[in-house]
């Protein structure tokens, strides 16, 4: 059967550094994002796609800050929907009008992803990832004091609202996913981490306030849907040991204990470099045929051996 290979996107794949994040802006970056991945889909690959959406997210709280004397602010699971909703619909039309060609058209669907979280995780007890633009101390103690919500001063820069960052569990919609990849529909799938929802003792779903990790969300993805391959694209062409130091050393591969000790020894900054690859470890120790981080733009050299880094087994 063909490969099935989940494609988890950076932030550079939607929004450059820089940019305001116009409509245009992310359209255009979206057209050359999925110029790679159309590359894959020609080539015969079962493609999953899942993406970032912190600067997309950022704005939408913006929008419900400021307009909450209009209409009512949505919360933070909502506005992840929506993220979902308008990323995936810029990909689905950027990736069908690359594959105009072919016959019979190739189907691209969005799914609005669930991905369930455990209550007790600890991380609930330490809101640690920060969402939305900075404030004054004034907005950030009345949102603390009406709103329960944690907010922390970021040396200097203003103030940041703060949520939890629980471990992914499972994909909700997995087995919905998997029959349309493996049927030959582009699938786009649990964006910005998918949204966190915790289970009711009667089987209900709540979403939560809080933020999963993309690289580890597209791991469990990856591992729900019994994929083959995760390719994890970011704006660096290979890992590095001593990341931008005098001695920092590019790896082309790297097994699943090597990459443990790194980890360990500190090489891989969390929050960027560090979830991708226990990510990656994650995969390939579940069984996963092959993990690879690469930049955006070597994606299909990553694919056959020429850039990027392979973790194995
Ligand atoms: P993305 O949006 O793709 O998740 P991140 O900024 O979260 O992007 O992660 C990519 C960044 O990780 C790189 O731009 C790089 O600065 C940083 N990084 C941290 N440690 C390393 C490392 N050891 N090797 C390579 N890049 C690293
Ligand atoms: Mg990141």
């Amino acid at each position: 059967m063909s490969e099935v290979i989940v494609v988890a996107l950076g932030g550079n794949a939607i929004s450059q550094p820089g940019q305001r994040g116009t409509a245009e802006e992310q359209r255009a970056n979206v057209q050359t994002t999925t110029r790679q991945i159309a590359t894959m889909i020609r080539s015969g690959m079962r493609v999953i796609v899942t993406h970032g959406n912190g600067p997309q997210v950022g704005n939408l709280l913006i929008q419900q800050e400021e307009a909450s004397r209009l209409v009512p602010p949505m919360p933070l699971d909502i506005c992840g929907s929506q993220s979902q909703g308008q990323i995936g619909y810029m990909i689905q039309q950027s990736l069908l009008a690359q594959l105009n060609d072919l016959k019979p058209r190739p189907r691209v669907v969005t799914v609005v992803t669930q991905v369930q979280v455990d209550a007790k995780d600890p991380a609930f007890g330490k809101p640690s990832k920060p969402v939305g633009p900075f404030y004054g101390e004034d907005v950030a103690r009345k949102r603390m004091s009406e709103k329960g919500e944690t907010w922390i001063e970021d040396s200097g820069r203003g103030w940041r609202r703060v949520v939890p960052s629980p471990n992914p569990k499972a994909i909700v919609e997995h087995e919905t996913i998997r029959a349309l990849a493996t049927d030959g529909t582009v699938v786009i799938a649990c964006g910005g981490g998918g949204i966190p929802v915790t289970v009711g003792a009667d089987g209900t779903l709540v979403g939560v306030e809080a933020v999963i990790d993309k690289d580890l969300a597209a791991e469990c993805l990856a591992r729900d849907t019994k994929a083959d391959t995760l390719l994890i694209l970011t704006d660096v062409s290979k890992v590095a040991l001593g990341y931008r130091t005098p001695e920092q050393k590019n790896i082309d591969a790297m097994s699943a204990a090597e990459a443990r000790i790194y980890l360990s020894q500190g090489h891989f900054k969390a929050g960027s470099m560090g979830p991708k690859v226990e990510a990656c470890v994650r995969f390939v120790e579940h069984g996963g045929h092959r993990a690879i981080i690469a930049s955006l733009n070597e994606a299909n050299e990553a694919l056959l051996g020429r850039a990027g880094t392979a973790i194995r087994a």
